[in-house]
């Protein structure tokens, strides 16, 4: 049978559901997002907001300037986590291949789905049609044969659209199509093409794959393969979530290490808290540094063990700091995120060879205490020993 793969994107999901929450913001210009004060971003703008040329990842100050007038609201991550909740088990009605990539937005492999509930077609507006008469909210909905193609087809109908591309719809629907639109594809790879006079999905996929592997290395050769029509990778359910991170963007540039280290002092002991909270550990430790100039570094260390403990995560991240920062340079934001995770009950060590099973456990039991006495008097009460300087959260996820 061949592949049917719906893409369902929904519309300006935070704007949408603070004005289904909040009737009267209906038809005006609403932007959810981070503070002016606290250097925040547009998480998502309302269609009414766009027109305005306000985006998400815009700074909110600079949406200010372009919106006055617009209602500007909070990131309220726990209420569209709990509406993200509704909108993945409408779709497990359909198919257990659900591939969550944020909040808002999906893959769903419906192949298999198509004798039990009819054609993808019919299965891609019933999703609509119980989006909006359970949750009142609008998705767009692309069908293709690959996600790719089902990626660039729920954004060609924006929003509350439905858009099908066929196998023999590749050279008419999409090869017309500017590179820009294309998954991965960012602005300096399109200008290196763009120079070349390559500005379409058509002519890229007219172009010789070796002088396109000589340009842009093994990306290359993939663009070449999705620009026909191909595009091997499978829809992935993901059963656990995959990492956990927080991140701050400050007020002010800083540029003292002991500053930025203060910083991941804290926000590692959330993330671990976090992994605890949940029963999951983790191997890989990764920190992101963002640059004044919007330019990011993520650098990443693996573990010799899973681990939801403070103590090897935080070492971790000062090998990390001591390996790619250098003190005295500004920067704009700083991140941590565990990765690599497994549910705590499915992990089977190899015993320490260095024999430190001793000091492992000797820090998750601290950590056991203190997760009891601050799940009893309601978070906060113990900290680890430092503080840490006021700071503002931006809202990590975005969401068209
Ligand atoms: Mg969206």
């Amino acid at each position: 049978m061949k592949p049917a793969i719906l893409h369902v994107d929904m519309d300006a999901f935070f704007a949408a559901v603070e004005q289904r929450d909040h009737p009267e913001l209906k038809g005006l210009p609403v932007i959810v997002g981070g503070s002016v004060e606290g250097r925040g971003v547009v998480s998502t703008a309302s269609y009414e907001a766009r027109k305005f040329g306000v985006h998400s990842a815009m700074p909110m100050a600079e949406a200010h300037r372009r919106c006055p007038n617009g209602i500007y609201l909070p990131v309220n991550m726990k209420k569209y986590r709990a509406v993200s909740h509704q909108i993945m088990e409408i779709f497990q009605r359909f198919t257990p291949e659900v591939e969550a990539i944020s909040l808002d937005e999906a893959f769903l492999d419906v192949t298999g789905s198509q004798r039990l509930f009819g054609p993808a077609e019919e299965i891609g507006r019933e999703l609509k049609r119980l989006i909006a008469a359970e949750l009142h909210l609008t998705a767009s909905v692309g069908l293709s044969y690959n996600k790719f193609l089902a990626k660039l087809a729920s954004d060609l109908d924006k929003p509350d659209g439905f858009y099908r591309i066929l196998p023999e719809e590749l050279e008419a629907k999409v090869w017309p199509l500017s590179i820009r639109r294309m998954m991965g594809v960012g602005s300096k790879t399109a200008q290196l093409l763009e120079q070349m006079g390559v500005t379409t999905i058509g002519q890229l996929a007219r172009m010789d794959t070796g002088l396109l592997e000589h340009l842009l290395g093994k990306q290359g050769v993939l663009m070449h393969q999705v620009a026909n029509g191909v595009d091997e990778r499978k829809v992935e359910p993901v059963r656990e979530s995959k990492s956990v991170g927080r991140e701050t963007t400050f007020p002010q540039d800083i540029r003292q290490q002991y500053l930025l280290e203060t910083i991941l002092f804290t926000l590692t002991d959330e993330v671990c808290h976090t992994l605890r909270s949940n029963g999951l550990k983790g191997k890989t430790v990764s920190i992101k540094i963002r640059y004044p100039d919007f330019h990011s570094i993520t650098r990443a260390i693996t573990l010799e063990r899973y681990t939801a403990s403070f103590e090897p995560v935080f070492a971790a991240v000062q090998q990390l700091m001591a390996r790619n920062y250098k003190d005295g340079t500004a920067v704009r934001l700083i991140g941590i995120t565990v990765s690599n995770l497994k549910p705590d009950g499915q992990i089977v060590e190899q015993q320490n060879l260095f024999g430190d099973t001793a000091m492992v456990e000797k820090q998750e039991e601290l950590n056991r205490v203190l997760d009891r006495i601050n799940g009893k008097y309601g978070g906060d009460t113990v900290h680890r020993a430092r503080k840490i300087t006021e700071r503002e959260k931006t809202g990590e996820l975005s969401a068209e």
